[in-house]
């Protein structure tokens, strides 16, 4: 089944067809970092990954491009207030570079925890000061942008799609602005894309002095130098529509006459026992605070990617405790089939076992295409287990058609255990033991070995190539 998409841009689900047969180019707004990112934001970075892994798992390649701010986004979102990096430099004391450093790293290792997927590339805003200032050159140069002393506006007035994206019309906006403050700007609703500030703390040269650069310019510099002009998928946040990704569409199709992006994805709010989450109301949870809690990463993971992206998500304490047994369910499927894999048992697989594999796969596979149905595609996992859980006389050959749909389904839900390096030696040394075994024949050898591993804490699972590989098993 072809996949569905809802484009904000069209405001329509529509099929997606991307530029290049079977290659996707994908970009996410990643992370402000001046502090730990909390839930709400990895909702969102989840949603991108889900999609990512779910296009590779329909075959596709995908070059996925997530940058890191850390200069330039100020406080409101578009022109006004302190840069948000600068205010937590100036708290903590520190040099802003420091708290970016200090953050990106909070960043990816609450991302790794998640077991999100590196993205092919995370740039980051600071080091790409030169291709930001070409991009605002040519705005400059075809008139879409004017210059007033050391800073550099892009005037909307000029962009006749401007408001496509948010549904915001220049006279509706209008209407609404506040009195402006800054009399520089030809229309209220122009943004800065070069600011002249001497006392920020972060300072480049360009060709009209001294400055940084605007929150907006970033994406769109950055998404051209990685995936080009024109590309297939933009995904961020809801709050991200207007005025940052608004902005990101008239800067690049400005520049380069080019359609930016052809399919928009955002990912709705997240409440917290059913309230907005503020820094106030101290529901701002960050990864490792849930962690502290006794909650288990992987349930997380699955918490905050279960209920549909285009919904506002109510996360619960309750939630993750029934994400964690939700997760137990197909892990201790896992360890059955592990179990019957292993065994002696031989034959062919039973068709109607086969058949339940593989509809399986196909009833996931259309669940997502429908727009990344996961209640859906959640309750197919669910069904196929309970099918399984019912079948324990399968043989070694069916028990490994099992395993492997259950593997492929994870390779999109990414929730079961993964493979653990740090495998203790005395559990690799039962695995060669068995692996002695195995090969002499002794079978009841083997099998005690292996009951010796699972009592441990630990299961393995033989590949197609003659080795073996280690799961943790779930603590219960
Ligand atoms: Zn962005």
């Amino acid at each position: 089944m072809s996949l569905k998409l809802y484009n904000t841009l069209t405001r329509k689900i529509e099929e997606f067809t991307p530029l290049q047969q079977g290659k996707v180019g994908m970009y996410s707004c990643g992370p402000t970092v001046y502090s730990h990112p909390h839930i709400g934001n990895f909702r969102s970075f989840l949603v991108a990954d889900l999609l990512k892994r779910f296009l590779e798992f329909k075959g596709l390649k995908v070059t996925h491009i997530m940058n890191i701010t850390d200069v330039g986004h100020l406080v409101d979102d578009a022109d006004e207030g302190a840069d948000k990096l600068e205010e937590a430099a100036k708290k903590q004391k520190k040099d802003p570079l420091e708290i970016a450093k200090f953050y990106t790293e909070s960043f990816l290792e609450a991302s790794k925890l998640l077991n999100i997927k590196s993205p092919d590339k995370y740039p980051k805003a600071t080091e790409h000061i030169k291709e930001m200032i070409d991009m605002i050159k040519i705005l400059v140069d075809k008139g879409y942008a004017y210059v007033v002393g050391n800073n550099v506006y892009y005037d909307v007035t000029k962009f006749a799609n401007y408001g496509q994206l948010s549904g915001n019309t220049l006279d509706d906006l209008n209407a609404g602005a506040r009195i402006e403050v800054n009399q520089e700007k030809k229309n209220p609703q122009d943004f800065a894309l070069w600011k002249h500030d001497t006392k920020h703390l972060q300072q480049w040269d360009s060709p009209w002095g001294k400055g940084f650069p605007g929150w907006h310019i970033e994406c769109s510099a950055m998404s051209s130098k990685y995936l080009g002009a024109e590309f297939d998928i933009h995904t961020g946040g809801e709050d991200n529509i207007f005025p940052h990704h608004e902005c990101e569409i008239a800067q690049s199709e400005a520049a380069s006459g080019k359609k930016f992006v052809h399919y928009w994805l955002h990912t709705h709010f997240l409440l917290f026992d059913g309230e907005k989450m503020s820094k106030s109301k101290g529901n701002l949870y960050t990864i490792q605070e849930l962690l502290d809690k006794g909650f288990k990463k992987n349930a997380i993971r699955y918490s905050l990617i279960s209920s549909h992206y285009r919904q506002n998500y109510n996360f619960t304490f309750d939630g993750l405790k029934a994400a964690e047994q939700a997760i137990d369910k197909i892990q201790q499927c896992v360890l059955l089939l592990t179990d019957l894999r292993g065994n002696k048992k031989e034959g062919k697989i039973r068709e109607q076992l086969q058949k339940l594999a593989s509809n399986c796969l196909t009833e996931f596979e259309n669940a997502l295409s429908d727009d990344l149905n996961i209640s859906k595609a959640l309750a197919v996992c669910f069904d196929f287990i309970r099918e399984v859980n019912k079948a324990s006389d399968m043989n070694s050959a069916e028990a490994a058609v099992m395993l492997d749909t259950i593997n492929k389904i994870d390779s999109v839900l990414g929730v079961l255990e993964t493979i653990d390096k740090e495998v203790p030696d005395n559990i690799k040394e039962l695995a060669e033991k068995r692996k002695t075994a195995k090969l002499g024949k002794y079978w009841k050898i083997a099998d005690d070995v292996r009951a010796e591993i699972m009592a441990l804490g630990w299961t393995i699972e033989d590949t197609p190539d003659g080795g073996c590989r280690f799961k943790r098993r779930e603590e219960t």
